[in-house]
């Protein structure tokens, strides 16, 4: 993984995921990348007044095409892991459905 995919990660969580309960934008200080594995993360999510949230944020790498390096991550990847991993319990939870789901 290389910084410039994290750092692009990060701005895409900036831009289009916001705190459930107030709305407010995470910035870098507050994206926490809690585990990883392959291509998928698992960050934490920080509001200052709310508790965090867990997304998981899958980097697709383009290292033969540059074409597939603009599609990288979609808002609605982002988006739709971020909704679907809401009710996970714990990140050893997290880890252990996504291996059992492949
Ligand atoms: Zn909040």
């Amino acid at each position: 993984m290389e910084k410039e995919e994290i750092v692009r990660m990060f701005q895409t969580i900036n831009r289009n995921i916001c705190c459930p309960k107030c709305g407010a934008k995470y910035t870098f200080d507050n994206i926490k990348i809690v585990n990883s594995e392959d291509n998928l993360f698992f960050v934490s999510l920080r509001c200052d007044d709310h508790p965090p949230v867990l997304a998981s944020v899958v980097i697709y790498q383009g290292k033969t095409n540059d074409s597939i390096k603009q599609a990288e991550i979609t808002p609605d990847d982002v988006i739709k892991s971020y909704i679907g991993l809401r009710k996970v319990k714990s990140i050893k939870d997290l880890i252990y459905r996504k291996k059992t789901r492949r």
